[in-house]
């Protein structure tokens, strides 16, 4: 059973989409206690609707979360990185597909997504490992070296010309004429798979806030559905602070968050560089806008500050693709207009890796002879 997480109406599994209010739908909040299991999905199987079968696993979850040092010296408040780049197609999105394709396993032998890259990467890689038939609808203005990390698995990658934000609707629509079942970036069984980030977070560490780069919304629900499973379960006291992370190219929450509004509107010409956040009309804005409503915050970065802080996090050894960079460049705001205080413990979630797009990224090198190979070190 699914609910609206607007108007609380309830609808049977396969729907998508409230069709009174057109806003997402979810499942119901769960409660339990923690299991003994070395991974996330046995600890946590009691917030779960059906059993997460391993075979089915590609080794998904269970990401480290590290203390970066210097920059917590630099910034003066303890920053902590949950490491999402080391699931197995290097972002977050394996803990929703691997939920969703569950699901999936039971209604259809043929399954979508619409894509900037870490998505259809993710289907597509654990659609090939299950048996099953992907497409993956990516953006014309897809850069080509993102393509390959979605060929390689043998998915049908169809490069639509049109408006990205348009194509979730579309594809939902085209996915029930072929009965093609589309796991896209909010959809109710991928979120309960970005819920387990919560739970992650919450066996480790007592955090002040969480930076959650936010593109459609879905990683920002779910983490925040965990965190109230907790609450609900008495196995957390407080949830923490959740910031909501957009790049100033493409802000339609910020936007709407900063001027008060119950809705969000499209953003016409989204341009930044960071591709994997850049939806103008996100399908769950106006849900995280009810959850930023409870105590939460939204705060953007531009272009340049993004840049900046993924050198920074290289610095602290970890290489993360613009996206993932925004929540830093958000915190460094954050820290200087005081609304996140010196000793607070701030948690990054950096959402996927530096690898998949490189193209932005400018390094020096040094030319040198092996015949005169001790000079270069003077
Ligand atoms: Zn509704």
């Amino acid at each position: 059973m699914l609910i609206c997480t607007h108007c609380g109406r309830k609808y049977p599994a396969e729907f998508l989409r409230c069709p009174i209010c057109n806003e997402p739908l979810q499942l119901p909040y769960f409660e339990g206690k923690i299991k003994k299991g070395n991974k996330v999905w046995k600890r946590f199987a009691d917030f779960y609707p059906f059993t997460l079968l391993p075979k089915n696993s590609l080794g998904e979850g269970d990401t480290p979360l590290l203390y970066l040092p210097k920059l917590s010296q630099q910034l003066k408040i303890n920053i902590y990185a949950k490491n999402e780049t080391q699931n197995p197609t290097w972002s977050f999105k394996d803990r929703g597909t691997f939920v969703a394709m569950q699901y999936v396993l039971n209604i259809s032998r043929r399954v979508g997504t619409v894509s900037t890259g870490n998505m259809g990467a993710s289907v597509a890689a654990y659609a090939a490992h299950l048996g099953v038939k992907s497409y993956i609808l990516v953006s014309k203005e897809i850069p080509e070296e993102k393509l390959a990390p979605i060929g390689i698995y043998g998915s049908e990658i169809l490069r639509v010309m049109g408006d990205y934000g348009e194509l979730y609707y579309k594809s939902i629509e085209v996915g029930k004429e072929k009965g093609i079942y589309f796991i896209n970036s909010d959809n109710p069984f991928r979120v309960e798979g970005y819920k387990s980030i919560a739970y992650e977070l919450a066996e480790k560490i007592d955090g002040d806030y969480v930076i959650i780069p936010t593109s459609s919304g879905g990683l920002f629900r779910g983490i925040h559905k965990g965190y109230v499973e907790l609450k609900r379960s008495d196995l957390i006291e407080d949830i923490p602070e959740l910031i909501c992370a957009q790049a100033a190219g493409c802000s339609p929450i910020y936007n709407a968050f900063s001027q008060g509004k119950e809705r969000i509107e499209r953003v016409e010409h989204p341009n930044t560089i960071a591709h994997a956040i850049r939806n103008p009309y996100p399908p769950s804005g106006n849900a995280v806008l009810r959850i930023l409503k409870e105590g939460n915050h939204c705060e953007i970065a531009e272009d340049h500050e993004i840049l900046e802080a993924q050198k920074e996090l290289a610095k602290d050894g970890l290489f993360v693709q613009p996206a993932s960079a925004v929540s830093l460049a958000v915190v460094k705001k954050l820290v200087a207009q005081e609304k996140i205080e010196k000793g607070s413990k701030v948690i990054l979630v950096l959402t996927g890796a530096g690898l998949k797009y490189i193209l932005p990224i400018r390094i020096n090198i040094r030319d040198c002879s092996i015949n005169d190979l001790s000079r270069c070190f003077e």
